[in-house]
């Protein structure tokens, strides 16, 4: 049966995938990491959150920077029916693995429910019997709406909200590519609470215990989980919202697993405070998009503009397996100092001051670019890959994961 791929969004969310444009993603993001040549890295990574943006980026780095073997978890669907020809992350997970094994790479995807217990116990039971018992690197790189508790069996749900009070700004419709007035008013205790839950360093520490219990760590082992800090004019909405507690309570996580892993001798916990990227998660953030295209266009223009798979790749090769390492006084890896630049911030404000809904799709600000990285996301404008094509269900369908 034939399908036509076609690109829907309904507001900031993106409906339809192109797994032609998938596909092609993966080729650029592979070959990008290539022309920056290998490195010196980890060699049996788990990838918690690897389907797309970071965490995916994280993988396709250590597959081709450093050779690594990788397993990769995440929550995605596969094509059922015409009308339902799954997610872009399924599809990126499907031909990373096909080019990781062209590559004589392992590359195991896991396509479920990482909070719970019986995905880590199938992961554990995978590295122990077909994965050579231990690894090197675990990415932590989960953005989810929910998760359901593995002890109690309560569904906690995350929301982006400010604390304590409300924040007005503008945002941009995607979908109607109109900029709209947002108001968002502050979390309930509960949302504060469920937030944590979710986004939060529980379900990290959890992979770690278990990981560390089954003797499933290197010597040299690391794990990594993925923040955000952000300029001034976001953190009302982030840093002091419900989603910077979670990263918070991430950081505590940090120490204590660091104390665990010391005790063992098995490596350490690492943050690293990314930059903002276009992703599925940064998109429906409030405000923040309308801050993306001003950052964009300043970082085009002075060279130092990075997708994820460029912010991934450098933090990997340079800071955590190479010799820059760039630490704050709180010991996190700060590899997002090109985007809190103090000179670049106040020309950010300043350029944030002049857009306004005439003028945000014009040449002032970098919108285009954010919303192609946007549509790129599901397989969409991208470069030599026509949007509409006519694609046989049965090809899909006979995709391995
Ligand atoms: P994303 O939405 O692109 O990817 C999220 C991943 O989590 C996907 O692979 C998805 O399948 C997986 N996932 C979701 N629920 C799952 C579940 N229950 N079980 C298994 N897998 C599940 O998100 P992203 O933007 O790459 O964010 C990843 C991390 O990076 C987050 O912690 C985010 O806070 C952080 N971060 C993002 C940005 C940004 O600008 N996007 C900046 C700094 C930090």
């Amino acid at each position: 049966m034939e399908i036509v791929t076609k690109s829907k969004l309904v507001g900031n969310i993106a409906k339809g995938v192109n797994p032609l444009g998938c596909q092609k993603e993966i080729e650029n993001q592979i070959q990008l990491v290539k022309d920056r040549g290998t490195y010196e890295g980890p060699k049996k990574v788990l990838v918690l959150g690897a389907s797309s943006s970071y965490g995916l980026a994280s993988r396709i780095s250590t597959a081709f920077g450093s050779q690594a073997d990788t397993i990769g978890v995440s929550f995605e669907r596969g094509p059922v029916d015409e009308n339902n020809i799954g997610t872009a992350g399924w599809y990126n997970c499907a031909y990373f693995k096909q080019y990781a094994q062209a590559a004589g790479l392992i590359a195991k995807n896991f396509i479920g429910d990482a909070f719970s217990k019986k995905m880590k116990d199938e992961v554990i039971t995978y590295i122990k019997e077909e994965f050579g018992g231990k690894v090197d690197l675990v990415v932590y790189s989960i953005a989810s709406p929910k998760r359901i508790h593995p002890d109690t069996g309560i569904v906690y749900t995350s929301a982006i909200k400010p604390i304590g009070q409300a924040v007005e700004g503008q945002n941009i419709n995607l979908e109607k590519e109109i900029l709209f007035d947002q108001k968002i008013d502050p979390a309930t205790q509960s949302e504060i609470e469920g937030t944590i839950e979710v986004m939060g360093g529980e379900d990290w520490e959890m992979w770690i215990d278990e990981l560390l219990e089954n003797d499933c760590l290197t010597d040299d082992f690391k794990t990594v989980l993925y923040s955000y800090i952000g300029p001034e004019c976001t953190h009302e909405f982030y840093h002091k919202g419900t989603l910077g507690l979670a990263k918070k309570d991430a950081e505590k996580a940090q120490k204590r697993m660091n104390k665990k892993l010391q005790r063992e001798n098995k490596g350490e916990a690492l943050i690293s405070v990314s930059k903002v990227v276009t992703t599925k998660a940064s998109a429906v953030i409030p405000i923040l998009p309308l801050y993306c295209i001003a950052l964009y266009k300043l970082m085009v223009e002075q060279g130092t503009h990075e997708t994820s798979i460029m912010h991934k790749d450098r933090l990997l090769r340079e800071m955590i397996y190479g010799d820059k390492p760039e630490y704050d006084e709180l010991g996190r890896l700060r590899p997002d100092n090109w985007e809190l630049d103090p000179k670049l911030q106040k020309e950010v404000t300043e350029l944030m001051e002049k857009i306004n809904a005439e003028n945000f799709t014009t040449e002032l600000t970098a919108y285009d670019l954010f919303r192609k990285e946007f549509m790129n996301l599901n397989g969409f404008s991208v470069d030599g890959v026509s949007d509409e094509n006519e694609l046989e269900l049965e090809s899909l369908m006979e995709l391995t994961i």
